[in-house]
């Protein structure tokens, strides 16, 4: 792969920032709260430069993160973000936020990456180089914590908009503050994200109490499937296309479901098998301890963090995928598979 991967951030970003006017921010589909957090932090760092932004995302922010100040920028239309790049192309620059793989970028990938030279701001430890040139910490607890030490090496004073995307990237990406990746500079920065005038108590509330009644009924059924396995080791639930009709929830619903079979105080590796669509099938998986997820996500072309890593499948069922997934784990750990409870 060629351009370069640096700790630290690199000259030719902060040079990237000063030399152009426009800029197109880009992240990963299906975007969390670090993805969108990072992405809107920098909208906001940006034009406190005097520059201007345009935040591309392949389809419209969930209702989940509507509550993000700049959700309402976000834009799909491809057409308008091509004009936008398009009249002042040599001052312009693209910049991927929290997207550990290039195909993470969505089905426009190909046409995202022929504007111009991309620069990428990443955490993920199976990050994938693409672009031209990489700043991609894995140690930093999210994406969003990347975004302020930016601001601060360009000298930026940190808006309430800005605080509050980052404090939700932040928050999001270390499940409030609990995960491994929680350091000492992660909570030094959202004490500076509290003096810039963050409501940590309001922010928490717009993220976890924002649920509606449809979510809860396809949260009894997912919690139905529950199933352990190795002595209540491994934790595994699924959700199925008749579940969203029969609860009448959406995609975005399933958000934060997997938190539930890992909370239990036995398990080592929670699995959470998802087929939204028919016949399109995708796996999240959270580990505690040893267990190192983002090394059996790259097993199956995915990727993620030590904690937490995803992967999907276009040609199996799902109890393929159930089979296939739980062996590897089972390998992993060195437990037998059998099933203790569901
Ligand atoms: P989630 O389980 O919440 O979808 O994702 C957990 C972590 O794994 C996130 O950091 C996410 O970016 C990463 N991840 C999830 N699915 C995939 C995938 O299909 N490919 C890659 N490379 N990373 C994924
Ligand atoms: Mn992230």
């Amino acid at each position: 792969m060629r351009g370069i991967t640096v700790t630290g951030i690199p000259e030719a970003i902060t040079k990237c920032i000063s030399d152009n006017q426009r800029f197109v921010l880009l992240t990963h589909i299906h975007p969390d709260g670090d993805a969108l957090g990072s992405m809107f932090g920098l909208a906001d760092v940006l034009e406190s430069l005097g520059k201007e932004v345009f935040c591309f995302v392949e389809e419209p922010v969930s209702q989940l993160y509507a509550f993000l100040p700049g959700a309402s920028r976000a834009s799909c239309d491809l057409d308008a973000l091509h004009d936008f790049a398009r009249q002042v192309q040599d001052k312009t620059a693209v910049i991927a936020l929290d997207s550990g793989d290039d195909n993470r970028l969505g089905k426009y990938k190909d046409e995202l990456l022929a504007i111009t030279s991309l620069m990428v701001i990443d955490h993920h430890k199976s990050h994938k180089e693409y672009g031209v040139c990489r700043w991609v910490e894995p140690s930093r607890s999210s994406t969003g914590e990347m975004v302020y030490e930016l601001a601060m090496a360009l000298g930026v004073e940190i808006s309430y908009s800005c605080a509050f995307h980052l404090y939700v990237a932040i928050c999001t990406d270390t499940g409030s503050f609990r995960f491994d990746s929680t350091h000492p500079r992660t909570f030094e920065i959202a004490a500076k994200l509290l003096e810039a005038g963050v409501n940590p108590a309001e922010i928490s509330c717009k993220i976890y109490d924002n649920y509606s009644v449809v979510r809860l009924k396809l949260l009894q059924l997912v919690l139905a499937t529950l199933t352990l396995y190795a002595a209540d080791q491994i934790a595994c639930i699924h959700v199925t296309p008749d579940m969203f009709v029969a609860s009448g929830a959406a995609a975005q619903d399933i958000e934060g479901f997997i938190d539930y079979p890992r909370s239990l105080q036995t398990v080592k590796v929670a699995v959470f098998i998802k087929e939204v669509q028919p016949g399109n099938i995708s796996v999240s998986l959270r580990a505690k301890g040893e267990c190192d997820v983002a090394e059996i996500a790259k097993m199956f072309n995915g990727g993620g963090h030590r904690n937490a890593a995803g992967f999907r499948f276009a040609d199996k069922n799902l109890a393929e995928v159930r089979t296939e997934v739980l062996s590897v784990l089972s390998q992993d750990l060195g437990v037998q598979l059998d099933k203790t409870v569901g």
